[in-house]
Parts: C-alpha cells; structure tokens; sequence
C-alpha cells in the first residue's frame, strides 16, 4: 500500500503559501501572476526540495555561494528550468562563482561588490539581475547599503553594466514590518525601478500587499531550520 497517500496533508504547504499570495493580491487589487515566490532552501537537501520541485515550485534561493554548489548541479540536471537566486551577502572573492551559478542576485549592497560582479559578468559574458539590498532598517549589524547611498549605488551598477531590476530588504526583527516595506517601495518608485524583493515566511501576506514582487519564503515551505 501507498504510505504517502495516507500521510500526504490535505493541503502541502506550498498550497497553502499560494493561496495566501494570491488573497494578499486580491485584497491590493493586484494580480497574483505578478508575485514570484522563492522558496529559500538554505539548509534543507534533495529530500525536502524535491517534493517541492515535484509541485511545480522553480523559484528557489540560497544563501551560500558554496552550499549551492553542493546541491544544485544536481538538482538542475533533473529540473532545467530552475530559476536560482542568491539572497544572502556575497564576498566580492565569491563573485565569478556567483555569476555563473545563480540567476538573480538579491544582495548587491556595496561599491566593491558591484566592481567584482561588473568584472565577473564582462568576463562569463552572462548579465545576472540584481536586486540592490537595502539596509532600511539601519541596523549597524546588517547587511544592505545605507539609504543614503542608494542613488550612487545605482549609478555605479549602471556604469558597471550591471542590470539592476530592483530593491531588496530584510527589516528588523520582532517589529512591524509595514512602515519598512511602505518605505522600500517608495524609494523604488522614486528611482524607476519595479522589483521589490521583500516578505519572509512571517510577513509575506503584507508585503505582498505594499507591492512586493518577490517573496522570500523559507520555514512556512519546509519548515524550521534545524
Ligand atoms: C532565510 C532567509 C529568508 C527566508 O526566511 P524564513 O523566515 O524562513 O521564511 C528570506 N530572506 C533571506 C535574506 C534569508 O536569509
């Protein structure tokens, strides 16, 4: 008899982030097609990204350079149109390899990190989106360029021939997340930009509704992190 069949949940997870997605987008009057959801598999292996896969799910995030070495080559010979994107802080010695290996780029956040991805993208001749990570909640702990130093950031992603398709932020922790989310959308508006990358399992619903276009979803797809 089939185990599975027994034990499989009435709805996965997954389902259920959906359809959460797509009633935060309805209640914004937007569309649900235009939210990408990410599921962040940082920590978990082929076991718990499979099912995933399986689902349809090929939006995926990792946070090292070296643990997606380690289990995506793999993982993407079986699913070719696996869309990979970085979201955690890249050392600009780690760049070449990033560029060869993920699709989008969610935390370019510093002048020589964007000089080591303009040299690595000239030099694999392959041109990686990037979302800009901005410190919005300036906490001295964290990763993400200063909002003040925003708009020369862009500029000099612009002048390295780095396509930048947007803001990302991580708000602090334990506090409402809206006035962060509220404030990263405007500073994109007021530069041009449309991506914002912005919602973690906590409060996704909410930054869908303040326009995010990517949500990073991590523990409410596969639950916690060891
Ligand atoms: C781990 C991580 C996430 C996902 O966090 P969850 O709370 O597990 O959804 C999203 N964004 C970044 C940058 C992360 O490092």
């Amino acid at each position: 008899m089939d185990q599975s069949t027994l034990e499989t949940p009435a709805q996965t997870p997954l389902a259920e982030v959906r359809g959460r997605i797509a009633k935060a987008a309805a209640l914004a009057g937007r569309s649900a097609d235009d939210v990408t959801l990410i599921a962040i598999s940082k920590t978990h292996g082929a076991d718990a990204i499979l099912p995933l896969l399986e689902q349809g799910q090929r939006h995926f995030g990792e946070n090292r350079v070296q643990e997606a070495q380690a289990k995506w080559p793999d993982l993407r010979a079986r699913y070719p149109d696996v869309t990979l994107h970085l979201v955690g802080q890249l050392q600009s010695n780690k760049a070449a390899e990033a560029v060869g290996l993920f699709d989008v780029i969610h935390s370019l956040d510093r002048p020589s990190l964007v000089a080591a991805l303009g040299k690595a993208m000239a030099a694999a001749g392959r041109q990686v989106p990037c979302f800009v990570q901005v410190n919005i909640g300036e906490e001295p702990q964290k990763g993400g360029c200063a909002i003040a130093d925003v708009p020369a950031l862009l500029a000099a992603a612009q002048e390295a021939g780095i396509p930048v398709i947007g803001l990302m932020c991580v708000p602090p922790a334990d506090v409402e997340a809206v006035p962060y989310f509220a404030l990263l959308a405007k500073m994109a508006r007021d530069v041009g930009l449309e991506g914002l990358s912005m919602g973690m399992s906590g409060d996704y619903e909410t930054a869908v509704m303040l326009g995010a276009t990517h949500v990073r979803v991590g523990s409410a797809l596969f639950g916690a992190r060891g």
